[in-house]
């Protein structure tokens, strides 16, 4: 069986129609979710893009290969370290069963050589290192180019962002010209596939857009009814449809699992350049919901059973739900936190994840046993959403009668609190946090 993840940046939980939104157009997204499992519930391993990714990509909560902070939240292009080598990749995982790897589109997990995908398990990279606004060389003061990332249509120049596109290890555009970047990570993407059709392959694509500063391909600027924002989903839902073709052309649509879904929430201060989050609290950056419960849509057509799912899945489970489907045993020297999802995928049984942990940095804020979410501590991000509280008593919500986190019901209901206390305690009891991988800065 093949594997492909698509996964887009700060994409929000809102922001597919299929997931409710009124003005963008994600017809072959949609069309996807119909004939596959369109998961409600599901979410990411941080509410910020490397430890997010970090999480995806090891199965393992980033706190465990200290690819979680409290001093810095992401890496920055002059950051020193990323993924320690010890960290057992989805794609070095697959090479166990002699599969075809590679990543496409935005890595985040380290740009020095020793961190890049070539060194942790891909045959092939080819995308940029670490987000698409870093290295801003524009002029900082200038009221008119600071505009023109968060509102002015499109007036944001690609050349104000010093970001390299790289191929394997070396650097091929700089900066990379980001109006193209989504329809060359697509055409990258399917090369791939036409390539590796006749042996197992997994392909990891990291589309580093909606996040700001966005751009679009000639073809779809202009074109959607919610503006710039609108306009960069529907050319990564294109993108979806021209792999998804293909791999029907090739005949191995029945022999691939398609996996979509985005790295953390939408980035709410820019204002109508981020996304939605739709009926969830807050966005990027927090752990209200918002933050990191995310689309996710499974495709592998006669063998996941079509469905609208309810319970509890997160990307740290597509570690262990690939390793059973491809026949690799699980790591047993150290601590994973995914779970196999691979019978409610082909059989519909229930999902075996129970609990969902929000940390921010290397701190517990909160977390989900069924319907409940605890919140221990609740932090905005970016100027919004208010400042650090510690709750005490906790704060109490039922996330399926009350998805908006609105009404905290921790009075009626002490009991359910201290059940979740309890698993904490046993939860940290197997917490050794790695080595600090995201505080060094060489050029701070
Ligand atoms: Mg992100």
């Amino acid at each position: 069986m093949n594997f492909i993840v698509i996964f887009a940046d700060d994409l929000g939980y809102g922001d597919l129609s299929t997931y409710g939104h009124p003005s963008i157009r994600t017809t072959h997204l949609d069309q996807m979710a119909v004939e596959g499992q369109k998961w409600t519930n599901f979410y990411v391993g941080a509410s910020v893009c490397t430890p997010s990714r970090a999480a995806l990509l090891t199965g393992r909560l980033p706190i465990r290969s200290g690819m979680a902070s409290n001093k810095e939240r992401v890496l920055f292009p002059d950051s020193d370290h990323g993924l320690p080598s010890e960290e057992i990749t989805i794609a070095e995982q697959l090479k166990k069963a002699d599969y075809a790897t590679a990543c496409i589109g935005k890595w985040h997990l380290g740009h020095h050589k020793e961190y890049l995908p070539t060194s942790n398990g891909f045959d092939y990279y080819f995308g940029i290192p670490y987000s698409n606004d870093m290295n801003f060389v524009g002029n900082i003061a200038s009221e008119e180019e600071r505009y023109n990332i968060k509102g002015g249509g499109q007036k944001t120049k690609p050349e104000l962002f010093n970001v390299p596109l790289m191929r394997n290890e070396e650097i091929i555009e700089f900066p990379a010209d980001q109006t193209t970047i989504t329809k060359r990570y697509t055409e990258e993407a399917l090369s791939f596939i036409k390539k590796n059709s006749s042996k197992p392959f997994f392909l990891y694509l990291a589309h580093n857009l909606p996040h700001v500063p966005l751009f679009a391909s000639e073809d779809f600027l202009g074109k959607s009814d919610r503006g710039l924002y609108g306009d960069v989903v529907e050319e990564i839902d294109h993108g979806v449809d021209e792999i998804l073709n293909l791999l029907k052309k090739q005949g191995i649509a029945e022999n691939t699992i398609v996996v979509f879904t985005s790295d953390n929430g939408p980035w709410l201060s820019y204002d109508e350049k981020g996304g939605s989050a739709g009926l969830l609290r807050a966005g990027k950056g927090t752990t209200w919901e918002g933050g990191m419960r995310e689309p996710c849509i499974f495709w592998s057509p006669t063998n996941i059973k079509p469905g609208v799912i309810h319970d509890l899945g997160t990307t740290m489970d597509l570690f262990p739900t690939f390793s059973t489907i491809a026949g690799i045993s699980i790591p047993n020297d150290r601590e994973m936190d995914g779970v196999d999802l691979s019978n409610t995928l082909f059989k519909k049984e229930s999902s075996p994840r129970e609990i969902v942990y929000y940390y921010r940095g290397t701190d517990l804020y909160a977390v989900r046993k069924g319907d409940y979410k605890v919140h221990f501590v609740t932090e905005g991000a970016y100027g919004q959403f208010g400042g650090k509280e510690v709750h005490n008593p906790p704060l109490l919500f039922n996330l399926n009668e009350d998805p908006s986190e609105k009404y905290n019901i921790a009075a009626e209901q002490p009991t359910i609190i201290e059940k979740i206390q309890e698993e904490i305690e046993e939860h940290k009891a197997t917490m050794v946090p790695g080595k600090d991988q995201l505080k060094d800065r060489s050029g701070k």
